[in-house]
């Protein structure tokens, strides 16, 4: 195992043709074992959740994709900060109907504690590196929020 290639799901190193394979195919460093689990999560998760569950990984944020929280996946939840964070295509903005369940959901999950942050799609193809950043900085102010 080469020290300089790392899984960037669990951290474990791996060979540099994985490391290679990996960023060819996925644009990201995985393992063999989490590059067939984010294929599998690829049949449920838009590649803009994927893209986004991942950039906040390389900011150390311990977030869960399709976290199920007793009714519906959440695209992303990061528990111990309190947000679940939904990525939405531009449909979701166009029906009445897909609108109002969006906002039940947000209301149901904040009676429990969680704010449901939407992030439109655009933002994940033209501006991914600052939208994870105001990500972060929305967390570290509900953990701030939550702990004092
Ligand atoms: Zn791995």
């Amino acid at each position: 195992m080469d020290k300089n290639y790392f899984c960037l799901e669990c951290n474990q190193p791996i060979t540099q043709g994985v490391f290679n394979f990996s960023v060819q195919q996925l644009g990201i460093p995985l393992c063999m074992y989490h590059q067939d689990w984010i294929n599998q999560m690829s049949e449920q998760s838009t590649f803009e959740a994927i893209s986004l569950y991942f950039e906040l990984k390389q900011r150390g944020v311990p977030a869960e994709l399709e976290k199920f929280d007793g009714f519906k996946h959440i695209d992303l939840a990061i528990s111990e900060a309190k947000i679940n964070i939904e990525v939405d295509g531009g449909h979701h903005n166009y029906s009445y109907e897909q609108a109002m369940a969006d906002l039940k959901r947000t209301y149901h999950s904040f009676k429990k504690g969680f704010y449901t942050v939407r992030i439109p799609n655009v933002l994940i193809h033209g501006r991914i590196q600052e939208t994870a950043d105001y990500i972060v900085g929305i967390l570290n102010e509900n953990l701030k929020r939550n702990y004092r």
